[in-house]
């Protein structure tokens, strides 16, 4: 490595959720530096998050136009990426702005608000040859890693069946009309898009089924719910599913699961093996077959890093001392840096780095997120669009 690489964020000002997370992990490996910020949507809250993490006040910006225009006239002083960590609505026009401009991009997801957005900003990708990164961090977790190695290797045999839950419970009640920051603008199609808990987890939990199993998901019969009256966006939902190669499916998320924190776990039944995983004890993968003992396969072991050079790559620290979330986000980001500290240094990009969700996994994301609203409205099974 012959540089760290400038990083800059748009969101993530005092008191914002995952802007805080993307610092930690991105910071974690030591290959990055976070430069430049337009914090919040206030500017004030946004000089303020930047005296916060010691960023020079002339990189602290009012607003992302602003700070586009400024690191650009640094030129090779300029960021090298930024992170884009604002809610959904304000995705698309920071990201294609950005891409346009000649930066990189890390993005939070869902990448867009509708499905046109999501393809025109692929197309963005396609044209810039930038790097873009989707963070759907689940992906990062080196048991996760090792699953999908598993499933490519051939141990689990034909998929039948693909069970999948990302239950909470935080929005039980109407927090939104009390204030509560990340409640308000997530129950707001204006801010959230067409779904709600859909859009926010049952993304991830589609995105997680489709990595590990490798399948596609093809068709949908989705029913979503709004459980508090007045909300005007579902807070639970449930999906059959059917993949492509001829699995199905179950896929099911809610923010009203009393007692649910981030329940997010999945089961892949094959024809051979089968695999369980959860993402509350993310160290463990466990492998089940017929007429034999479930075997718990531990993150951190040498066998684990002999069947996934993925999962050994993504792996910090002895077994038996757990890793868990920040970890798994600073996966995405070690692949993404080490893709770019390449871009940056005129090699060539090793395939076992391009191991990071991008523009693809944003399109099925927004496709995932219409046909399972239309599918609800309409209460019949819908073909999700394939591009
Ligand atoms: P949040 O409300 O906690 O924080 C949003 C921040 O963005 C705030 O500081 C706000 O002022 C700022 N902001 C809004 N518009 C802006 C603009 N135009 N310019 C600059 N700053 C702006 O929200 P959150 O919970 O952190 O979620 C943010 C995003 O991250 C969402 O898209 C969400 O879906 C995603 N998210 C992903 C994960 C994950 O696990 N990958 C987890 C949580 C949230």
């Amino acid at each position: 490595m012959k540089r760290k690489l400038r990083m800059g964020m748009v969101g993530g000002g005092p008191g914002a959720f995952i802007g805080e997370v993307h610092r930690k992990a991105a910071r974690l490996d030591g290959k990055i530096d976070i430069v430049a910020g337009a914090f919040d949507i206030n500017p004030e809250k946004s000089r303020q998050m930047g005296r916060e993490l010691c960023i020079s006040p002339e990189r602290t910006y009012n607003d992302y136009k602003e700070m586009i225009r400024k690191e650009k006239a640094l030129g090779e002083d300029a960021i090298d990426f930024v992170a884009v960590t604002t809610p959904n609505n304000w995705h698309f026009p920071i990201a294609k702005d950005f891409l346009e401009a000649g930066f990189n991009v890390m993005c939070e997801k869902p990448m867009t608000m509708t499905l046109a957005e999501a393809r025109k900003l692929r197309d963005i990708v396609k044209k810039t040859g930038k790097i873009f990164g989707l963070m759907h961090n689940y992906t990062g977790y080196p048991m996760v890693k090792l699953a999908r190695d598993m499933v490519r290797q051939g141990d689990i045999g034909k998929i039948y069946k693909i069970v999948v839950q990302y239950p909470q419970g935080w929005l039980a009640k109407p927090i939104e009309r009390e204030g509560q920051q990340q409640a308000a603008w997530r129950t707001d199609p204006k801010q959230s898009g067409a779904a709600g808990c859909i859009g926010d987890i049952g993304t991830h939990a589609a995105n997680l089924a489709e990595y590990i199993s490798g399948l596609k998901i093809t068709e949908i019969c989705a029913d979503i719910t709004s459980f508090i009256p007045g909300r005007p966006l579902d807070d639970d939902g449930n999906c059959l599913l059917h993949f492509d190669k001829g699995a199905k499916g179950l896929l099911h998320a809610s923010q009203v699961s009393i007692g649910e924190e981030n329940n997010l776990a999945i089961w892949i039944y094959g024809d051979k093996r089968s695999l369980e995983w959860h993402q509350e004890h993310p160290n463990y993968l466990y492998v089940k077959e017929i007429d034999a003992p479930v075997q718990i396969w531990k993150r951190g072991n040498g066998y684990v890093g002999k069947k996934s050079p993925a999962a050994a790559r993504c792996t910090r620290i002895p077994s038996g001392h757990p890793e868990a979330f920040l970890e798994a986000f600073a996966n995405n980001y070690l692949n993404f840096a080490d893709s770019l500290l390449c871009r940056v240094e005129g090699r060539k990009i090793p395939a076992d780095y391009l191991d990071f969700p991008g523009a693809d996994e944003g399109v099925r994301g927004l496709a995932f997120i219409e046909t399972v609203v239309k599918s609800s409205k309409a209460r019949k099974w819908l073909k999700m669009p394939q591009a």
